[in-house]
């Protein structure tokens, strides 16, 4: 079967990126195949991004889709991957800092059988980043491993080769473009790693700062909890509450010997502690039983589950 490529390119701000990228890509690209597609995602630029890609669109095999505002990368990397209709998919950066002259690498994997493939910038130029960055990336990296349970080496490499259903598969907003490795590993799809270069960014400026490691934190809980319990709520929320039901319950129980025994328990600060304890754990148990009726509402799809 002839194959057929789909190129996302998430955008924001990357003017002087953008014609740089095509003319390196699309030499590359049509000599794979001639049934391929480049998908410009304009993630509400404010330079001359719009206007570059406006005039682009009226080529062949190119198509713009223009967000309404600024969206973050997970979720124009969500309009790419939902718009593309070729065979495989692949994504990187516009920024130049990957090279489109790799692309044949991850294809080659996808053809060999693989559902996913993700790149890994293993020899990082240290000068092209700063030590924070440095420190940032490494820090994300070996927590998402411990957390996630999956192996990957470089989780938030942006270049990226998948199935066309793979990356349809995907939950992508707020900062989740950077678990795709997790969400791809856990949901069953044989994935694998590729070596690529990484250079640095010649136009423009990063998008993304120091504010991220703490978001990220919060996006690591939430994956996990999706992985781990997402179809069976009532098991996270349920054990959190019967530990404090069952704390304020023990305490209630040592109250009422007390009473029995003829002691006043009105005024024992431990009264409120039990009955605190109680009403919390009562409350995670809801919790729990409402995330069930939530999951219940989830309408699956049986052929995604078949392999
Ligand atoms: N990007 C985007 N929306 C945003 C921020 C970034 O589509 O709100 C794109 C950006 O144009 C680039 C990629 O996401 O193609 C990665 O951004 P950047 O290079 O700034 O991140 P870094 O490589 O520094 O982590
Ligand atoms: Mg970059």
């Amino acid at each position: 079967m002839p194959k057929s490529i789909s190129i996302v390119f998430p955008m924001y701000n990357e003017e002087e990126s953008i014609l740089p990228l095509l003319n390196a890509t699309l030499p590359v690209v049509s000599k794979i195949t001639k049934d391929y597609e480049i998908i410009f995602v304009d993630d509400g630029s404010k330079d001359k991004t719009p206007k570059i890609l406006e005039q682009l669109k009226k080529e062949k095999n190119i198509k713009v889709y223009t967000l309404k505002k600024n969206s973050g990368k997970a979720t124009a990397l969500y309009v790419g991957f939902q718009k593309a209709t070729k065979d495989i998919i692949v994504t990187m950066d516009s920024d130049l800092q990957d090279d489109p002259k790799e692309i044949p690498l991850l294809i080659e994997k996808i053809e060999e059988g693989y559902d996913f493939v993700n790149g890994w910038k293993k020899n990082k130029h240290v000068e092209h980043t700063s030590p924070i960055k440095r420190l940032s990336s490494i820090t994300f990296n070996q927590m998402t491993k411990i957390v996630s349970g999956t192996n990957f080496n470089d989780y938030n490499c942006p270049f990226k080769a998948f199935r066309n259903e793979v990356a349809k598969d995907l939950f992508l907003y707020g900062d989740m473009h950077r678990y795709i490795p997790v969400q791809v590993a856990n949901m069953g799809y044989k994935y694998t790693e590729v070596i690529v270069s990484n250079y640095p960014r010649k136009f423009g400026i990063t998008k993304y700062g120091s504010k991220r490691i703490i978001k990220g934190f919060f996006d690591l809980i939430t994956i996990k909890y999706l992985i781990t319990y997402k179809n069976s709520p009532l098991h996270a929320f349920g054990t959190i509450g019967l530990l404090f039901g069952g704390l304020g319950m023990l305490c209630n129980f040592y109250l009422y010997i007390t009473w029995l025994m003829g002691y006043g328990i009105g005024g024992r600060p431990l009264l409120f502690l039990a009955v605190l304890l109680t009403i919390i754990g009562l409350q995670f148990i809801s919790m729990g039983l409402l995330g069930e009726m939530i999951t219940n509402n989830i309408t699956r799809d049986a052929d995604n589950l078949i392999k």
